[in-house]
C-alpha cells in the first residue's frame, strides 16, 4: 500500500536521504525549500552538509528578504522528485498542489479539459443532461440558483473567488428541473435497479437521476460558473464522489479516503489542524458546509456521521476533472484553500460521509 510523503516527513528520513537531496539540489534551491520551515528540518540538513555548503546555505537563508511562494513550491517539488528516485520511496505518493488559486481556476475553466467516460451506468438509453445544449439553459440556471439559495445548499462559491460550482439537472425529455435538494434525496434512495445486488451498491455506483414523469434515467451535470457558465462535468453525489475517486486510485493499487482504514475519524475524536481547537468539531463543520446537507444521509445513520481524512491531492486527479470538481464541491469551504494547495494531508483535513 502506498503512503503519502509530506514535507514535514523529512524530519524522519535517514541521513542518506538528506545527502541525496543536497547532492542534487543547488544551495539556492535548498534555501528556498527550507525558508520558513521548522528548526528540526533545517537542522537535519545542517548536520548533513559539508562545512562550505552549510555556511553558504546559512548565508542564503539569512539573505532571503522577499518571500516568494512560487520559488519555495518549486524547490519542494524538486526535492520530492529527488526523494522519489530513491528505491525505498518508489511506491510513495508525494504532497503536491496547484501553484496558486489562479492556477486552479485556470484548470477549472480551461477550454480543453480531458474527456472522461460517464461514471456509473451509461448508454444510449441514458441521456446526459448537457447545459450548453439545453434550450433556455440561462433561465434554468437562474432557477437552480434560486432554489439552491432557498434550500441553503447546492451552490458552492470557491473561497476568494468569483467561481461557483452549481448542480444542473434538467430532464432531457420533459425539461423538468431538479434542485440539489431533490438530487440529494433521490441519491439517498435511488429507484431500485435489479442490476445491483445490494441497495448500498446502487447508492455508491449509480450516478443516474430519475424523472418519474418520463420514466427516464439521465445523467445530471455540475457547472463551473465564473462571470458566465464556463464548463460542465458530471454531477456525482457525495458518496459517489468518494467511491469513484477510490476506484480511480485502486487501479493503481492505492487505497485512499474510506478505502484506507486509517482515514476514519471518530466524531468525538475529530480535529483538524486547519481549524482553531474550540471550533474543531464535526458538528460545526457540518453546520458550516455544504457537506452538511444530510438529506443524503438516512435519519437513522445521522448519528454515525464520521469524518474521513482527505488524503487525495487534487493534482493526482488532474486527468479526471469531474472527480476534481465534485471533490471540491463536497469539501467544507474553509478547507478548500488547503485542498487546492495540497496542504490537506499535512493539516489532517477531512471530508464527510456515512460509509458502512
Ligand atoms: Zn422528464
Amino acid at each position: 500500500m502506498q503512503s503519502v510523503f509530506i514535507f514535514e516527513d523529512l524530519v524522519y528520513v535517514k541521513d542518506e536521504v538528506i545527502r541525496a537531496i543536497a547532492d542534487q539540489m543547488s544551495i539556492g534551491e535548498l534555501a528556498w525549500a527550507l525558508t520558513r520551515e521548522n528548526e528540526h528540518i533545517r537542522k537535519h540538513f545542517f548536520n548533513n552538509l559539508s562545512w562550505d555548503d552549510l555556511n553558504l546555505l546559512k548565508k542564503k537563508l539569512h539573505e532571503v528578504i522577499t518571500f516568494d511562494l512560487q520559488k519555495k513550491k518549486a524547490a519542494h517539488k524538486k526535492l520530492f522528485a529527488v526523494v522519489g528516485t530513491l528505491p525505498e520511496y518508489r511506491n510513495v505518493r508525494f504532497q503536491q498542489g496547484f501553484d496558486s488559486q489562479e492556477d486552479f481556476e485556470g484548470f477549472l475553466t480551461k477550454a480543453s479539459l480531458p474527456a472522461e467516460p460517464v461514471y456509473g451506468v451509461s448508454g444510449a438509453e441514458t441521456p446526459v443532461c448537457r447545459f450548453f445544449e439545453t434550450p433556455d439553459s440561462g433561465r434554468l440556471l437562474q432557477e437552480t440558483l434560486a432554489k439552491n439559495k432557498a434550500d441553503g445548499a447546492g451552490t458552492l462559491r470557491l473561497p476568494n473567488s468569483a467561481i461557483q460550482l452549481v448542480n444542473f439537472a434538467v430532464c432531457p425529455k420533459c425539461g423538468r428541473l431538479f434542485s440539489f435538494k431533490e438530487l440529494a434525496q433521490y441519491y439517498a434512495r435511488p429507484r431500485p435497479d435489479s442490476q445491483y445486488k445490494a441497495p448500498a451498491d446502487q447508492t455508491r455506483e449509480d450516478a443516474r437521476m430519475f424523472c418519474s414523469a418520463c420514466v427516464l434515467y439521465f445523467i445530471p451535470s455540475l457547472l463551473v460558473v465564473g462571470g458566465k457558465p464556463e464548463r460542465e462535468t458530471q454531477f456525482l453525489s457525495r458518496l459517489q464522489t468518494m467511491y469513484f475517486i477510490e476506484q480511480h486510485f485502486a487501479r493503481r493499487d492505492v487505497r485512499v479516503l474510506s478505502n484506507n482504514d486509517e482515514n476514519f475519524v471518530r466524531k468525538d475524536k475529530f480535529h483538524t489542524k486547519s481549524m482553531p481547537k474550540e471550533t474543531a468539531s464535526v458538528q460545526l463543520f457540518l453546520n458550516n458546509s455544504i457537506a452538511a446537507y444530510t438529506t443524503e444521509t438516512p435519519a437513522a445513520s445521522k448519528a454515525l456521521v464520521k469524518g474521513i481524512l482527505n488524503d487525495v491531492f487534487l493534482k493526482e486527479l488532474e486527468e479526471k476533472p469531474a472527480l476534481v470538481c465534485n471533490l471540491v464541491y463536497y469539501t467544507p469551504p474553509a478547507l478548500i484553500p488547503n485542498l487546492i494547495e495540497g496542504a490537506n494531508v499535512a493539516c489532517s483535513d477531512a471530508i464527510f460521509g456515512v460509509w458502512q
